[in-house]
């Protein structure tokens, strides 16, 4: 951490460029050494203040839905790729005018706009995802090849009379993953859709590769990467969405209250359910700056937020100092799949969101305040 904590608002979320940087210099080193493209997931992380800084390495975004599409369009200004599990008729003129890669889930949805996609001003490339039926995720919530999972074709599900117009084949199916599971991957999906993937330009490997984690093993995707390209001279896509924020974020928060019931409990002024819901749905517990496990450190408090919500309890912490009503603490990873998912029950205010330039430091980009609660009911 990079910049003092009082001065910017709490709760803030603060993300430093510098540590941005130095990931999209690695994912940069992986489109140099493949000369792959890697797309931002949108989905993930989608502070577009930082967007043009993000398009100097990156070659574009990968969007889940028109507004996202109509962001990464705005914002960036690069390739927009676009996949959803259906598109609706309401949203599909939009989202074609904004996208250079539509990724359909069936070819039910392909043969229902193939017409619009053919006649359209533009050229679009066309992609089908395909569900390979492999992937090492364990919790069914992130697992998108579990039984009976809408995403994507089965190879048994997969109809080779209707590939006229596809430019490429799409498989998401990691989450946080070192390489070697992406190996295994692409070896399954080389077996059972190889004679498919011949016939197109590009494959996309979707997202969950957890690039800039310090222990990821480059090679080993390079070489995935060099596998496809070299059997079947096609484009490869990456669309990491996790990778691009990886620890280049913070969530500063001030305590409210200590209170004591069979313990020391801490009140603060962030919420898990409403500023860091992925501690409630993965779960997880995030770390907290100069904290340790519980009674590791001679100060144990468990730490909840301000809502009514009886769960919403971030987790047990120690200290080696008691904590007192306006002490800061810092949470840390706090840049993707917290902005993107937050939301205001009960009321409660979003975090302002700061960035800790290199040659400005700390701007606060965005405060939030009574009308964003209220223009959403
Ligand atoms: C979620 C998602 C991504 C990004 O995943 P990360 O885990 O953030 O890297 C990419 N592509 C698709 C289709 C996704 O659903």
């Amino acid at each position: 951490m990079n910049f003092d904590v009082n001065a910017v608002p709490s709760p803030s979320y603060v993300v430093e460029e510098s540590l941005l940087r130095k990931n999209l210099e690695i994912l940069k080193s992986v489109i140099d050494r493949t000369g792959c493209k890697i797309l931002l997931a949108q989905k993930g992380f989608s502070m577009y203040s930082v967007y043009p800084l993000i398009g100097e390495y990156l070659d574009g975004v990968t969007s889940s839905s028109l507004n996202e599409a109509r962001l990464g369009r705005e914002e960036m200004g690069k390739e927009v790729h676009t996949y959803a599990p259906a598109f609706s008729d309401a949203e599909i003129d939009e989202i074609l005018n904004l996208s250079d890669h539509i990724v359909f889930n069936s070819f039910h949805q392909w043969n229902k706009y193939k017409e619009k996609v053919q006649n359209h001003s533009r050229k679009i490339e066309v992609g089908l995802r395909i569900n390979p039926e492999y992937s090492e995720i364990e919790v069914d919530m992130y697992n998108p090849c579990f039984a009976y999972s809408r995403f994507g074709i089965t190879l048994e599900n997969f109809d080779a009379s209707q590939l006229d117009g596809i430019d490429g084949l799409h498989f998401h199916t990691m989450c946080e993953q070192n390489s070697d599971t992406l190996e295994r991957t692409v070896k399954v999906v080389d077996e059972k859709f190889g004679e498919y993937i011949k016939q197109m330009k590009w494959i996309n490997f979707g997202g969950g590769h957890h690039i800039t984690r310090p222990d990821y093993d480059l090679d080993t995707l390079v070489r995935s990467i060099m596998y496809m390209k070299d059997k079947y001279d096609i484009d490869v896509y990456l669309e990491p969405g996790e990778a691009i924020a990886l620890h280049t974020g913070y969530l500063v928060t001030t305590v409210l209250d200590v209170m004591e019931n069979g313990m020391q409990i801490g009140i603060l002024d962030t919420s898990a359910a409403c500023h860091m819901p992925d501690v409630l749905e993965m779960p997880y517990r995030p770390h907290i700056i100069g904290s340790g496990m519980p009674n590791e450190k001679q100060y144990t408090y468990r730490f909840g937020g301000p809502t009514c919500l009886a769960g919403d309890v971030i987790g047990d912490y120690s200290f080696d100092h008691p904590l007192k009503p306006g002490d800061k603490l810092v949470f840390t990873d706090m840049a993707h799949y917290t902005m993107v998912k937050n939301n205001t029950f009960n009321g409660i205010n979003l975090p302002s969101i700061v960035l800790n330039t290199i040659d400005d430091g700390l701007k606060v980009l965005k405060r939030f305040g009574y009308e964003d609660f209220k223009i959403r009911l």
